[in-house]
């Protein structure tokens, strides 16, 4: 059995019996109530969390919320679901490790009441910054489609900077360059972090890129400069397969053999790379040969690491069944599973929230200037939030507001997910966040 976040397991007991939470100095006497609350409890009840796989001979159980993991035999799964008697010493464990709770205790809504108080604890301001709406690649599934292909207006940069300013308060600054591609303006990068440094505004930086435009040059000389610390990268396939999907209008030639050598070079930079494979039912077959593509290259590289993401708005659609199938395929043919970050799934802190979205911390910029509260919007003046002068309280307020879809009130998955991605939702997709599927797909691939 795996301990997962006691904590949690901890605060949850506390706010059925409404401690304070703010008060931090009082953790000491939560746990005291904690340790009280499992030592007398003999009414259980099996946690509405746990996500159950079963094998031969075998159960697998993982806690979304409490991130405990467990491996039963068929009658221990019995007693955790109270078909068999449970001595006191085997429900004390599942106590400690939440797979059981005190039967007085309504889960979902203490994890509502922590999700309030979380939401209170803001971390830090994240700001997406789109340097430029135009890409040289032309990916089937952009979600940009339609909209006019510019670069950042440079007569806005001051209020961005205002912006971020009067938005970050104390809070360290995060930002995220975003495009099209946008390397393809690295003119409007130097301008904003030149002005964020001379007004002595401490951040660091992330980019999403197709990776193309990348060399040793941006690399070496200005990616210090802007305190960049990660980038991800798509990767739709194997060389052929790449290049027929990207279709990069600019004339490059062998651009997935030059992705991977910038990899390289950016890992020994010692700037993290997340590989997002993007997946349909049309490359799997060479989603896979691209693994072992990866791992052959990257395998004992620790800066470098992938995750699937199952492209959207495509005809053909998989099924959940077909998108956790797939993704066992994929854990199959890693030597190391670790490389797809399933630790980061397995052991993340509960969401208090699903995204950016109804972040009130988070915001994405357009080349015009519009604030909008996701990425997948910017260029769309009707769908904006306001712009970077004025963004009116009561919208922002607005956005933590947002009520669960009913689906989502008693999925098993809420921890990991709050209700997913409404991008997804809106080309006709599920919303479900990839966890929904990597954990089932991990549990299975670790029965087998
Ligand atoms: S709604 Fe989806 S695309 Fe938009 S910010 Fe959230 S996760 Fe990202
Ligand atoms: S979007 Fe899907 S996985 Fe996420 S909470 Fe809702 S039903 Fe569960």
């Amino acid at each position: 059995m795996m301990s997962g976040n006691e904590n949690i397991l901890i605060m949850l007991y506390a706010l059925g019996k409404s401690f304070n939470l703010s008060a931090p100095k009082k953790f000491d006497e939560l746990r005291k109530n904690f340790d009280t609350e499992i030592k007398n409890s003999v009414a259980v009840k099996p946690s509405v969390f746990n996500f159950c796989v079963e094998a031969p001979k075998k159960f697998l159980v993982y806690n979304t919320l409490y991130n405990s993991m467990a491996k039963l035999t068929p009658e221990e799964f019995r007693k955790l679901n109270g078909e068999k008697f449970c001595g006191k010493d085997l429900r004390q464990k599942f106590l400690e490790a939440g797979f059981c709770v005190a039967a007085t205790i309504d889960e979902h809504e203490n994890y509502r009441l922590w999700r309030l108080e979380s939401q209170k604890r803001r971390e830090h301001l994240s700001v997406n910054i789109t340097t430029t709406l135009k890409c040289n690649a032309r990916c089937p599934y952009c979600y940009e489609h339609g909209v006019k292909h510019v670069d950042f207006d440079e007569t806005k940069i001051d209020a961005l900077i205002n912006f971020i300013k009067r938005y970050k308060k104390d809070l360290p600054v995060k930002l995220n360059w975003f495009g099209g591609e946008p390397f393809l303006n690295p003119k409007i990068i130097d301008a904003v972090t030149k002005q964020l440094g001379e007004a002595g505004l401490e951040y660091e930086s992330f980019a999403i890129t197709n990776g193309s435009m990348i060399t040793r040059q941006l690399i070496e000389r200005k990616f210090k400069k802007w305190n960049l610390r990660g980038i991800q990268i798509t990767l739709d396939g194997t060389a052929e397969q790449y290049a027929k999907r990207k279709a990069y209008v600019d004339g490059q030639r062998q651009v997935f053999k030059k992705i991977l050598n910038r990899i390289e070079w950016l890992a020994e930079a010692d700037i993290h790379v997340d590989i997002r494979l993007n997946i349909d039912r049309q490359n799997m077959k060479d989603i896979l040969d691209l693994v072992y593509v990866l791992q052959a290259r990257f395998d004992g590289n620790k800066n470098v690491v992938y995750y699937p993401a199952f492209v959207t708005g495509v005809k053909n659609k998989l099924s959940d069944a077909e998108k956790i199938a797939f993704v066992k395929e994929i854990f199959r043919a890693l030597a190391n599973p670790a490389k797809m970050s399933i630790n980061d799934r397995l052991y993340s802190f509960p969401r208090s929230l699903p995204c950016m979205r109804n972040d009130p911390q988070s915001f994405s910029v357009d080349v015009y200037g519009r604030v909008y509260n996701c990425e997948h919007l910017v260029g769309r003046k009707e769908k904006a939030l306001g712009t970077l002068k004025r963004l009116p309280e009561k919208i922002n307020e607005a956005r933590l507001n947002e009520p669960l879809r009913e689906e989502c009130t008693s999925c098993i998955f809420l921890p990991k997910c709050m209700s997913g991605c409404s991008s997804n939702m809106r080309t006709g997709d599920a919303a479900c966040m990839i966890e929904r599927y990597m954990i089932p797909a991990y549990m299975e691939f670790m029965c087998e």
